[in-house]
């Protein structure tokens, strides 16, 4: 089987972690958590730590963002340890298992719309699963036969998500025709051997489709650490979409010592006078997954 070559088997025994922005803008203080969260529990374990463009949504892309991001990485001191790779030249990949996907009969075709989803409650119930649709203008779902909605997870311990919304059939192709985040993070997380993901507590809910989706593919789903979002003063995640300023890619420290604060992980105030590596040396020997708070007001 075509896609079973092209895919690297599963999990291995060594840690590999990764940061996986999208340039849908530059970094702000919630993306250097997730890249310094990540970053640090895989130094901290003796892994790899990569670097992932989720570049799949040229709408939503910013100009210059992917370059720019990875010159403030670089500032910063969080050195990636492979070539980056960008989801932009994945296409043959994603291709492929979206037609392994069709030949096993675990996908089909849908044209519903928001509007009549909506009408029937949110929840997807699999109306077009045996409806003959029109390949074009249709979004091709995913057969959901697991269902997973529990999880343990690194900071969250037992994750227990909606139910009805983790056995619906996703959405793996877009009907716009681009590839779905669900399906490209997961082929990717098992084409670059990924054994651990750690990011922000947005993707706790996802993280139950993904791994019902790595069953479906029949592979080892990597372990999940999720950490609690910064938010703003008025309670809004800090993101790309509202706007949330980029970090000073001139003063490091600072921004660093913040994040770790923020992680849980006790900073000595005399480390504000450290250099970015005598900080992030303290930081991969001292990190202790276990401190990390699960769930945080904190006002920025
Ligand atoms: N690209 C996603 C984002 O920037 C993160 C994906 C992930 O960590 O799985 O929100
Ligand atoms: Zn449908």
């Amino acid at each position: 089987m075509e896609f079973n070559k092209t895919l690297r088997p599963g999990i291995t025994q060594q840690y590999r972690g990764r940061f996986a922005p999208s340039p849908s803008g530059f970094l702000h203080f919630g993306s250097l958590i997730a890249a310094l969260a990540s970053y640090l529990d895989a130094k901290h374990n003796n892994g790899q730590w990569l670097v992932r463009i989720e570049d799949i949504d040229p709408p939503r892309e910013k100009k210059g963002a992917s370059a720019e991001i990875l010159k403030t990485l670089d500032a910063y001191g969080l050195h990636w340890d492979e070539e980056v790779l960008y989801q932009s030249q994945q296409s043959a990949l994603y291709q492929a298992v979206l037609a392994e996907l069709a030949q096993q009969k675990s996908s089909y075709y849908c044209r519903c719309t928001r509007a009549q989803i909506k009408a029937i409650g949110g929840i997807y119930l699999g109306h077009c699963r045996d409806i003959e649709q029109p390949q074009n203008n249709s979004a091709i779902r995913v057969i959901n036969r697991f269902g997973v909605s529990q999880y343990n997870d690194l900071i969250q311990g037992q994750v227990n998500c909606n139910a009805a919304l983790a056995k619906e059939d996703f959405i793996v192709l877009r009907k716009d025709g681009l590839f779905a985040y669900q399906l490209a993070v997961v082929v990717d997380d098992i084409y670059q051997n990924i054994s651990h993901v750690i990011r922000g507590c947005d993707l706790l809910e996802p993280t139950a489709r993904q791994l019902s989706f790595y069953q479906t593919l029949q592979k080892l789903p990597p372990q999940h650490g999720h950490f609690p979002l910064a938010v703003t003063e008025k309670g809004f995640k800090l993101s790309k979409q509202n706007n949330a300023p980029e970090i000073d890619k001139s003063s490091p420290v600072p921004s660093l010592f913040s994040a770790l604060t923020f992680l849980g992980q006790q900073p000595n105030d005399e480390l504000l006078d450290a250099s970015v590596d005598e900080l992030l040396h303290w930081a991969i020997s001292h990190w202790s997954i276990s401190q990390v708070p699960k769930s945080q007001e904190i006002v920025l």
